[in-house]
């Protein structure tokens, strides 16, 4: 998190991490705009290059060799990134609305979302095809489909439709994979029988006839039957059927057809062509609304041409300046498509073809100068340079004007203390927006008439239980930062046993226009409520101020029979130990500093600390769990040493068998680690026999910082394994024995790690 040195005078919204809109984040990273707020809205935190898709498909490159990690590129280009799917636009009110979560208040908007294939107007097609795009779930039913074709018997017939240049290289690269895997086994490599149809009379309509003719020479030398003029017109589990024409039998269907358009543009109310995409003038912006621009497949362009990554990538450049000039109210620069381009079209097995104009080529160098250019592609976006620091940015000239410039003169001015404090209107509108649904009986003063303070009552023969927790952001996606938050916070109560009643929250959000504070206490707020309300507890009340940097946190009650309390201290000799959910928030989050973790780490981190201790909490319960508490800053060891001390008790813990999140062994053995690890390593001498335990790669992850950690709980051993495999189907998928308990000792370190695998 960037803590604001210049305040957010507009924002600028960008749709969709496609080929041109990594461009603009890297240009952006290397030339900043103090004022001027990014926010890149992602379905995908891993962006795939349509350049070596083939590649891969095909087995020739990995996962990441192919993807850009839309993380760390954020990250260098001080973009808030919100990986979620935009569902519409509502242009009046100018914000963007996204699935399962606040709407995204934007002054400049620019869609990079791509297209699929056309799959709605042929019946079957969408059921039983396996549609290209979206890209990751593509891939996902490509290695099903591996799965399915390794699994058969006899002859397994593949049909492609579509006879492009994405389906004709699908078509060869699929062929060549699977006829490797087949062969790889000692199956018969040309079980796999492979059918193309075209609708048109030729294949790759847009590439000149010597282009055409070597891929018809290479399909029949591969043994693909080539099938033009077929218009398909239904698909079934068993075949697929055209015009006119014999049904073709398949066992699977690949659906590369013509781009279609997000559904969403048009429903808003943009301009659009004929096929849905949006309408754009020379200068990528929209014709119909000024200060949104497209481009990519999903843009229609004045002078039009074929929809294909090569473009996408060449308007990034212009697009990133335009979005400047935008900002600032300067002219815009018109984008010059260029009339031939070089196509490099491979044919899955190391070879391509290579297409300009009337020119063709082939040959195994294409392929590695092709694959050498794809990789230089690609590290300019996975290896970035180093984040300019220094001297904070003045305001980027030309970026205020008129009431922008007044509210601004405000800001320089504001005071400390109750000056401080978030204006009542920005406030009472934020409250007015908020999705609050829940009402309790016991709180008899809260947000829907709100007071100088809350008032809730204690219902007879219940304790209260109160905590507070306070941090701040650690992820620019606000209305997550607000969801965890409010799930670490209410981590206490679980621990104790209680059942969430309310809470108060206290948030500081950067200084900025009066419409920025607006929504960035918004989306923290209906963070908190999605989090909040679920568990039955109500958001009864809080204060605002603004300040350097975001900040956020709860002051949480809860209601709990004082007999059933769960306390750190009930631990009893032979309780297993159990942990719900996997450690490694703290070395995550400090490499997601640094552009050092994969966005897919960050992601699995951020669904672990979203998941609720809840169910965990009535699971544990179920199962006679003799003290519990939750792994927040002090590490799992530090909260396991606090247990034992408490319960006067010893514990073995088995490192092997604690859980960890995806990617923290990795940016551990990087050295990298959170701020808060060398205070937490002091609780080493709580360890016996430490030279062999801190031997093990595992040993920093156990004084690892977590936020919004798991319960940690005694379980009677007998108890332990059916506990487990309940956590589990709660939802708790990595929730583990960790080790045991055992009597007091005369050893001065009540912990011992066994190492053993
Ligand atoms: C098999 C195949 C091979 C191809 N090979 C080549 C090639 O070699 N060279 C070439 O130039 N072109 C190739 N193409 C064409 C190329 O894939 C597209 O033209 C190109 O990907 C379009 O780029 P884009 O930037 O417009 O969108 P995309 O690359 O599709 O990116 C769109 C992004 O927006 C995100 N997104 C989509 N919807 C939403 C939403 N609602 N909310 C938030 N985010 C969203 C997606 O997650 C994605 O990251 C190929 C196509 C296929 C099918």
């Amino acid at each position: 998190m960037r803590a604001t040195v210049t305040p957010v005078v507009k924002d600028l919204v960008l749709v969709g991490g496609g080929h041109a809109h990594v461009s603009v984040l890297r240009r952006f990273g290397m030339k900043p705009m103090p004022g001027l707020r990014l926010t890149l809205i992602a379905r995908d935190v891993h962006t795939p290059y349509s350049g070596m898709l083939p590649g891969y498909v095909a087995g020739l490159y990995s996962h990441d060799d192919c993807h850009i990690d839309l993380g760390p590129l954020a990250r260098f280009a001080g973009a808030r990134l919100y990986h979620a799917e935009v569902e519409g636009l509502d242009l009046t009110n100018r914000r963007v609305l996204v699935r399962g979560r606040p709407p995204v208040a934007f002054d400049l908007l620019s869609i990079n979302a791509g297209s699929r294939p056309r799959t709605l107007d042929v019946p079957g097609a969408a059921e039983h095809a396996l549609a290209v795009k979206p890209i990751d779930a593509f891939l996902e039913n490509w290695e099903a489909l591996i799965a399915r074709v390794v699994a058969s018997t006899g002859p397994f017939r593949v049909c492609v439709v579509g006879g492009g240049a994405g389906g004709v290289e699908l078509a060869l690269s699929t062929q060549y994979r699977l006829r490797q895997v087949l062969g790889s086994r000692g199956d018969d490599p040309n079980r796999v029988r492979y059918t193309l149809l075209t609708r048109g009379p030729e294949i790759l309509p847009t590439h000149n006839p010597g282009v055409r003719a070597r891929f018809v020479r290479v399909l029949a030398e591969r043994g693909i039957d080539l099938r033009t003029d077929h218009t398909v017109v239904e698909v079934t589990t068993t075949e697929v059927r055209s015009v006119e024409k014999d049904s073709v039998a398949a066992d699977a269907v690949l659906w590369v057809t013509d781009a279609a358009a997000p559904a969403w543009a048009e429903a808003a109310g943009l301009a659009v062509d004929a096929n849905g995409f949006i309408r754009v003038d020379d200068c990528l912006q929209s014709v119909s609304e000024p200060g949104v621009f497209a481009a990519g497949d999903n843009a229609a362009l004045p002078d039009p041409r074929p929809k294909s990554g090569v473009f996408a990538v060449r308007q990034g450049p212009v697009l990133a300046d335009n979005l400047r000039r935008a900002a600032t109210g300067q002219r815009l620069r018109p984008y010059r498509a260029q009339r031939h381009f070089l196509g490099l079209i491979s044919t899955g097995d190391r070879y391509a073809v290579a297409s300009r104009g009337n020119w063709s080529a082939e040959g195994a160098w294409l392929w590695r100068w092709k694959d050498w250019i794809d990789r230089r592609f690609m590290a300019k976006f996975n290896e970035l340079p180093a984040m300019a620091g220094g001297e904070a940015p003045e305001l980027a000239a030309g970026l205020a004007d008129g009431a922008a410039i007044r509210e601004l003169s405000t800001l320089a001015m504001r005071c400390g203390g109750c000056g401080a404090k978030v204006g009542s209107t920005v406030l009472s509108r934020v409250i007015q927006r908020l999705p609050i649904g829940a009402r309790r009986a016991d709180v008899l003063i809260g947000l829907d008439a709100p007071d100088d303070a809350a008032m809730l009552a204690v219902p007879p023969g219940k304790a209260l239980v109160q905590s507070v927790d306070y941090f701040r952001a650690f992820l620019d996606d606000t209305y997550t930062f607000g969801r965890i938050a409010a799930n670490h916070a209410l981590g206490d109560l679980f621990a104790m046993g209680a059942e969430p009643q309310s809470a108060l929250a206290i948030a500081t959000v950067p200084y900025g226009r009066e419409r920025v504070v607006e929504e960035s206490l918004y989306e923290l707020l209906a963070g908190a409520l999605a989090t909040l309300e679920p568990t039955g507890a109500v958001l009864a009340g809080g204060h605002s101020s603004e300040g350097a940097e975001l900040a956020f946190g709860l002051a949480v009650n809860g209601l709990v029979d004082p007999d059933a309390t769960w306390r750190k201290g009930g631990l009893q000799p032979g309780d297993a130990l159990v942990l719900t959910k996997p450690i490694g928030t703290g070395t995550l989050f400090a490499a997601d500093m640094r552009r050092r973790a994969k966005g897919r780490w960050v992601d699995t981190a951020i669904a672990s600390m979203v998941l609720s201790s809840q169910s965990a909490a009535e699971c544990l319960r179920r199962h006679g769990a003799t003290a519990c508490t939750d792994v927040t800053g002090f590490g799992l060891l530090g909260h396991l040493v606090e247990m034992t001390r408490a319960s006067g008790v010893d514990a073995t813990l088995r490192i092997e068998a604690v859980p960890l999140l995806d990617g923290a062994a990795e940016t551990v053995a990087l050295g990298i680690l959170s701020s808060l690890q060398p205070q937490n390593l002091r609780l080493r001498r709580a360890v016996r026999d430490l030279e062999a335990a801190a031997q093990h790669p595992r040993y920093p992850l156990l004084f690892d910082p977590q936020t919004a950690g798991g319960l940690l709980a005694g379980v009677p051993a007998e108890r332990a394994a059916a506990c487990i495999a309940e956590l589990r189907s709660l939802g708790y998928a990595a929730a583990e024995i960790i080790g045991h308990v055992e009597p007091r000792s005369e050893a001065e370190a009540p912990i011992a790690i066994d190492v053993r695998a």
